[in-house]
Formats: C-alpha cells, structure tokens, sequence
C-alpha cells in the first residue's frame, strides 16, 4: 500500500464483503467498491433527484449526481493530504446519497411520516440506512447476490446515521452506534466534504435561481470576507466571475482548514491503526472559527433559502405526491408492479417505500398522474 498513514483504512486488510469474492486483479477492494458503485441503476438515478429545487426547475441546478461528484472531489482531495484511502473515501462520498427519496428532505420526511402513521410495525423511513439498503439488497446486478456486495469499509461509512433501534437490528455494522465510536476517517471526511459541498453549491444554485440575493449574502461573515478579497483584486470583473471566484475561494478555505485542523487533531491523539483512530472520537473537523463561520452559513440558508416561499411551495407539493402515492399503493397494493407486492402489511409497506424511495423527481410526478388523472396513460 502506498502513501497511506498508519491510521488509514487499508484495502488489503478489509473485514470483508459479505458473501466471499476472490479478490480482484488490477485494483484493489475499495477501488472495486467504487467502480461497482458507479456502475449502479441508483447511481446513475441521482442525476433525476434534486435536493432543494426539484429537477425540472433548470438545468443549471446541482443534481444529487452532481453534488455527490463535487463531494468525492473534495474528499478525495483532503484524503490525499492526510494520506487516508481515497479510493475508500471516494466510494462513501458516491454512494452517499443512494438512498435519497425523490424531491430531497421534503420527500424523504414525508416518507417516513406516512410509515411510521400508517404502518409503525414498519419502522420508519432514514435515507442513510436506505443507502445501506441499496447497497446491500436493493441493487439487482450480480448473479450470486442481491446488492452490490461491497466491503464492511464502505459499508460503515455510509451508513453515516442510524437510529439506536436499527443500529440493534443490524448486527455488526451498526455496532458503532451502540458503542458510540466513530466511523474510519475516511468515512468521517465524506460526511464532512459532504457539507462543504452543499453549503457552497446552494449559495451558487441560490443566486443563480434569484431566490437569494448577493447584497443578502453579503450579511455572512465567511461570503462577505471571500468576495471583499476578490473585488480588491479584481475591482472590475463581472458580479457571475466574481461570485464564482468567491465560491471557489470558500471552498479551498474550508478544504484548508479541514486539513490542517484534522491533522492537528490525529497528532495529538495519535492512533496507530484505523482501528484506534475510530476510538479516538471524531478527528476530522473544522477549527472552531471555521465552525462557528460555517454554522452562520448554514442558519442564513435554512431562513433564507430552504424555507423561501417558493422552496415552500415546492416542498408542498412533493409531500403531497409522496403521501398521495404512499396512500394509493397501501389501499391497493395491485396498482404496483408484481414484483412489490407482499402479503404481511409490514413488508408490503416497506416495498412501497423502496419503490417510492428509488423514483425520479419526475418518474414520482409521472407516476403520480397516470395514478389520479383520467387523461394519462396508464
Ligand atoms: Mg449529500
């Protein structure tokens, strides 16, 4: 193994897939994990699911495709640093977001909402274990096994949160949840990269759909201080390259300080396997004063984005799609395809979610009206 530190996951000693492959020719096992990954029916759905504007609103929007891009870029690039697997960290930044229902938070919330309303015996709906679930059952693609048979590694790492009651239910890869230990650093930095990522392209999405203004941003410490230092340098650039210069300055700022913090922080606690770097508590992070600047993005993008009165709108009606199909498919479990049906409720239901759960933003609002108008077809 090259350039890895002493607390980087290591391919070679892996814990293992869960039905036994021989191991690969030319690459190695996280290198496998991300080559199957991109290769999924899910992966290549992320390019139809949005997070925060729903996919037909533009196409110069993030996808969650693209997203999940911008987040393995950003991952990779800090686990090169810090001599941490990429190719583990890449995988996990990919994957993800397999498990995000149609229309973003809106969707997933209301999903889990009409489970845990209409069949608790279910349990409810979390879009981390429905990655898990993607990955380990849902994709049909190998002859041998359901799922994509990825390593323990890459596993854990995207199963990024668990409620305790799944965490019990799941056996040893939800073990870290009862132990409270941390997940690899590699898992670590793709939930980081994760938020650098969507903090930055939802300030650049946010400007270029209108529903937030520069002169607002302009209230944010972490923009106001990034685009001050491009106009002095850059007096006379047009506001797009000056806003996209500010971007990609923020970002390197955070990458930066993700880098030199976490570092810091693996020195002193000083783990000498991957092992002893999960029982270390968390060590990749932000500095305080990054935190606390990136936390005040966060809260001006919650008020001012995610709950502007047209984001509202949007939500609204993805919920309404959502619950009205849940709805259709529970009281007539025959408007399904075969292969969804079950005869205990509880199966039936958590079916209907894995179905819900794998549409597009538009195979949802299609299937949606072949449901509730006469005019479509069926
Ligand atoms: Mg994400």
């Amino acid at each position: 193994m090259t350039d890895h530190a002493p607390y980087a996951s290591d391919p070679s000693r892996s814990r293992g897939r869960r039905y036994a492959e021989p191991p690969p020719a030319n690459r190695t096992e996280f290198q496998r994990d991300r080559d199957r990954i991109i290769h999924a029916n899910s992966f290549r759905r992320l390019e139809y699911k949005t997070q925060v504007f729903v996919n037909h609103e533009g196409d110069w929007f993030r996808t969650r495709l693209t997203h999940s891009l911008e987040v393995a870029q950003i991952a990779r690039v800090i686990a090169a640093s810090l001599k941490l697997d990429v190719d583990l960290t890449e995988a996990i930044a990919l994957a993800h977001d397999l498990g995000h229902t149609p229309f973003g938070h809106a969707g997933q919330d209301e999903l889990n909402r009409c489970l845990q309303e209409l069949v608790p015996e279910a349990g409810g709906f979390e879009h981390n274990l429905q990655s898990l679930r993607v990955v380990d059952e849902l994709e049909e693609r190998y002859p041998a096994f359901n799922g994509l048979n990825l390593c323990f590694e890459t596993r854990e790492g995207i199963l990024k949160h668990c409620s305790l009651n799944n965490a019990r239910k799941l056996g040893e890869i939800g073990q870290r949840f009862i132990d409270r230990t941390q997940p690899s650093l590699e898992a670590q930095l793709a939930n980081l990269a994760d938020e650098i990522a969507y903090n930055n392209h939802d300030v650049d999405d946010g400007l270029r759909s209108g529903l937030i203004t520069l002169e607002q941003l302009l209230t944010v410490p972490i923009v106001s201080q990034h685009y001050d230092a491009v106009r002095i340098r850059w007096p006379d650039i047009p506001e797009k390259r000056a806003i996209a210069e500010t971007i990609r300055q923020m970002i390197n700022t955070l990458i930066m300080d993700v880098t030199i913090t976490t570092q810091a922080r693996i020195q002193a606690a000083n783990p000498t396997s991957a092992d002893e770097a999960k029982a270390c508590g968390p060590l990749v992070a932000f500095s305080d004063e990054i935190r606390l600047q990136a936390d005040e993005l966060k809260r001006f993008l919650l008020k001012e984005l995610y709950r502007h009165y047209r984001v509202s709108r949007m939500t609204t009606k993805a919920k309404r799609v959502v619950r009205e199909l849940f709805e259709a498919f529970l009281m007539q479990p025959e408007l399904l395809p075969p292969e969804y049906r079950h005869d205990d409720r509880a199966s039936q239901a958590r079916a209907i979610a894995d179905y819900i759960a794998g549409m597009t933003d538009r195979y949802a609002m299609v299937e949606h009206r072949r449901l509730f108008q006469i005019d479509e077809s069926f």
